[in-house]
């Protein structure tokens, strides 16, 4: 019933920006960062994904970054993924913003991609900066140098204590206002700036549609809420707007 509502709303409500979480690569393997199984209960982030650990550390940092990789260079984009591409594809979808940095929306074929934490598409040097593209630094592990001067290469994902590219999240701040729907998917919408879009798509007249395992703090405000996977949920959605 839900999902049928949620294929009226986006069929009633152009344009429909979509917003995505940690919640939606899960099916592809990979786990997510705050849940209690997630990759935070198990290792400080502080220690491993901040930017002052990667300056006083580098080596600590590619330690986890290059286990990442390695699990992310083997998932696979996902039915959720593969959903939101057709959509987009088909015109029901305007753009996708990710908090992701996974690349699975790129290679399912997504378009129009805000990634606002980055992405592990490349890596840079803080020295020279030289960027060194994805596939060149899983063979550089387990520590890549920079092919120029040599620098440990820092991943261009937005680490604890950097402030998020600011032309990205004006970009998809503009989206979520321009939105007569934003579609949130398998994010618990915790963490800022992005968790307040939401807000300015709603303050804007904009609705909001949320398929989420768990709460969020929007729940209330939502015109449909699905608390299901994301591949099943989307993959009806296409189906059902084809
Ligand atoms: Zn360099």
């Amino acid at each position: 019933m839900s999902v049928e509502r949620l294929a009226e709303l986006v069929r009633a409500r152009q344009p429909c920006v979509v917003l995505t979480g940690a919640g939606i690569s899960t099916e592809s393997g990979i786990p997510d960062f705050r849940s209690p199984t997630g990759i935070w209960a198990q290792v400080d982030p502080m220690e491993v994904a901040s930017i002052d650990a990667f300056l006083a550390d580098p080596e600590k940092v590619w330690e986890f970054y290059g286990r990442r990789l390695d699990a992310l260079a083997a998932a696979e984009p996902n039915d959720g993924h593969r959903a939101l591409a057709e959509l987009e594809e088909r015109g029901w979808v305007r753009a996708v913003i990710t908090q992701n940095i996974d690349r699975l929306h790129e290679r399912a074929g997504s378009r129009e991609l805000v990634e606002v934490h980055g992405s592990i598409r490349t890596a840079s040097c803080l020295d020279c900066g030289e960027v060194v593209p994805f596939d060149e630094v899983v063979r550089l592990l387990p520590l890549p140098r920079c092919p120029r001067c040599g620098r440990v290469l820092k991943p261009d994902v937005v680490m604890f204590g950097e402030l998020l590219d600011e032309a990205t999240i004006a970009r998809a701040a503009e989206l979520a206002v321009e939105a007569a729907l934003l579609l949130v998917v398998g994010s618990s919408l915790e963490v800022y700036p992005v968790a307040g879009l939401p807000a300015e798509t709603l303050a804007a007249g904009g609705s909001l549609a949320i398929v989420n395992r768990d709460e969020t703090q929007y729940d209330a405000r939502a015109s449909v809420r699905i608390r299901a996977g994301a591949g099943e949920t989307l993959r009806a959605v296409a189906e059902l707007l084809r």
